[in-house]
């Protein structure tokens, strides 16, 4: 009996993950205030990463010129999404 309704409780909790560390585990109470392997009470808040403008050179700087003979390359071999990242993206770039 005991292990049923434990069972019940569980079924009703749905997995819930962890922000900070990515963990996902089925809780078995409410209300949850910290993550089982980290142990972070942040663990439903989820981190942002600012993006940081730099003072180089960006993508219209870099890409402006060929940004059409690139887009044109990769419709040719099949890539569908291009992406920038790096020091170009952050705008660092020298
Ligand atoms: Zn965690």
């Amino acid at each position: 009996m005991q292990i049923a309704l434990w069972a019940m409780a569980a079924e009703s909790l749905a997995d819930i993950h962890c922000y900070r560390c990515i963990y996902t585990w089925t809780p078995r109470r409410a209300p949850v205030r910290m993550c089982p392997r980290c142990k972070s009470r942040l663990w439903i808040v989820p981190k942002v990463r600012p993006i940081h403008v730099g003072t180089g050179l960006g993508i219209p700087e870099v890409l402006g010129l060929h940004r059409d003979r690139v887009l044109a390359l990769a419709k040719r071999y099949g890539a569908k999404r291009v992406r920038v990242f790096g020091s170009v993206r952050r705008g660092e770039a020298n």
